[in-house]
């Protein structure tokens, strides 16, 4: 189902520079966004517009998905946490990579859009992600250090927890800025001695990141 559409979203991806590394390309061939979209908007499953999946929520576009996958340099084996589970979309994108030997959590604060990522994941054969509901600002502490952490929606600064659960040597990737506006995708390197390395990516618009080390409301 949808073949040909998954074919030629990747093809246009590819084209204009938002995917380059083979095995972020091996993900989009092999995770099927349509099972990760509620079925009234599975029509525009393999446009590059981000969706609505409920609750005010949002899975982002796939040329977005493309810049947040291709800025971390995920790899095999790698124990990765996502701050903001949705649809799952990304943590299976994330699962392919890192493989059976890798690790992928992610945290979701919406029950429901949780049970959602869950069975979609299940059904897809990424059920070894494993899914959290709770305030993924304070990152996951009993699992840490991270070799990556994604955080799919915008805080207004880094959260600490999530810098401070990070390896030497890992990266984090996150919208920083200010309510749906304003917003950079930034990534972070801990280098050895745990300085921060911090490089900006350019514009980016995602749905608030709501918790104690993020925003304190929807609006
Ligand atoms: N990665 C998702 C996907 O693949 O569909 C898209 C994520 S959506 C852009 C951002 C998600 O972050 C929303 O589902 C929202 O409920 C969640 N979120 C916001 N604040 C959060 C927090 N403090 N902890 C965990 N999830 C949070």
């Amino acid at each position: 189902m949808f073949e040909k559409e998954r074919e030629e979203l990747i093809e246009h991806l590819i084209r204009w520079g938002y995917l380059r590394k083979p095995e972020v390309i091996k993900a989009f061939k092999n995770v099927p966004r349509h099972e990760f979209v509620p079925e009234n908007v599975g029509d525009y499953s393999y446009a590059d517009q981000p969706l609505s999946i409920g609750h005010g929520q949002t899975i982002s576009a796939p040329s977005m998905i493309a810049i947040m996958m291709e800025s971390l340099d995920f790899a095999c084996g790698q124990k990765v946490l996502e701050i903001g589970a949705g649809s799952g979309y990304n943590a299976a994108l994330t699962a392919e990579i890192v493989g059976e030997k890798g690790k992928v959590i992610t945290i979701e604060r919406v029950a429901e859009l949780a049970g959602f990522a869950k069975s979609n994941l299940e059904r897809t054969g990424y059920g070894r992600v494993k899914v959290v509901v709770g305030d993924g600002t304070r990152g996951y502490k009993k699992e840490a250090p991270w070799d990556r952490i994604l955080v799919t929606a915008c805080a207004p600064n880094l959260p600490k927890p999530l810098t401070e659960q990070l390896k030497i040597e890992g990266k984090l990737g996150a919208p920083v800025g200010q309510h749906y506006m304003f917003q950079t995708w930034t990534v972070v390197e801990k280098l050895d001695g745990g300085k921060l390395k911090i490089q900006e990516h350019g514009g980016c618009s995602f749905v608030p990141l709501i918790g104690e080390y993020g925003w304190k409301k929807e609006d």
